[in-house]
């Protein structure tokens, strides 16, 4: 089948079994699901109905049981380990529930860090840093580390560290989990400037508040996708 070249993400029929000692957990069912360069993508569904499981595979951490995956045009299931790592550092932004920020760097050093993985050199590494949390309203917390930031201050520290590389897609599963209703709505202001500047995003969630902000809403229910509730 020939590649659209404005598809971020073709994935088709993928099944994820995980095995347990004999019993088998079948947590993706035959799922399908196609994002366009410049989407802004919800998928929302409870807890414990694939969410995760599904960004991991769509983000390259994980591989599927069966199935084809195709990111911007990379055949992902043939791909070997260094070139599935060199997709998610160079095509993928991540955001997580939890930050996951590294406790003893600065905001600065945190969002640097990805640059650094790739090479960049430090100079160059730590303006493109400043930039993106400056952008992000952090232009007077550069040196602060996560535990003197709150939570809202952690996660806009964890988009600029997505962001700083122009990754071509962001996936963020529960990027609002861990903050009160004011940091959710402002981080989702962010996303939607992101994504008017042209990035292509993904939100895993199961948080309505946060789906009914954008256009584009899947759901998930015990690992099968459907258009409508
Ligand atoms: P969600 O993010 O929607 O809460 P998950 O994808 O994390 O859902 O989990 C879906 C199901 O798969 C759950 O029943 C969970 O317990 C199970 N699961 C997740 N990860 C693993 C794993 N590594 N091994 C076995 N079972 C898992
Ligand atoms: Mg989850």
């Amino acid at each position: 089948m020939k590649h659209n070249v404005n598809c971020v993400i073709d994935a088709n029929n993928l099944i994820k079994i995980y095995q347990n000692g004999s019993e088998e957990l079948k947590v993706l069912d035959d799922v399908s699901i196609q994002v366009y360069r410049g989407d802004f993508m919800v998928i929302l569904g409870p807890s414990g109905s694939g969410k995760s499981t599904l960004m991991n595979i769509l983000g390259c951490l994980d591989l599927p049981t069966s199935g084809q995956y195709t990111l911007d045009g990379l055949n992902v299931l043939e791909a070997s380990d260094n070139e599935l790592a060199e997709i998610r550092n160079k095509k993928i932004g991540f955001i997580f529930q939890k930050f996951n920020l590294l406790p003893r760097l600065t905001a600065l050093q945190n969002v640097m860090l990805p640059l650094l993985y790739r090479g960049v050199k430090e100079e160059e590494a730590l303006e493109a840093a400043k930039e993106k949390l400056t952008i992000l309203g952090l232009g007077a917390r550069l040196f602060h580390r996560p535990n003197e930031l709150s939570g809202g201050q952690q996660q806009r520290v964890a988009i600029a560290r997505a962001i700083v590389g122009n990754p071509q897609l962001l996936l963020a599963d529960e990027p609002t989990g861990n903050l009160d209703s004011k940091s959710s709505e402002d981080a989702i202001r962010i996303f939607k400037e992101l994504n008017q500047q042209g990035n292509t995003i993904v939100i895993i969630t199961h948080d309505v508040e946060v789906a009914q902000q954008v256009k584009k809403i899947v759901y998930i229910r015990d690992g099968k996708l459907y258009e409508n509730h």
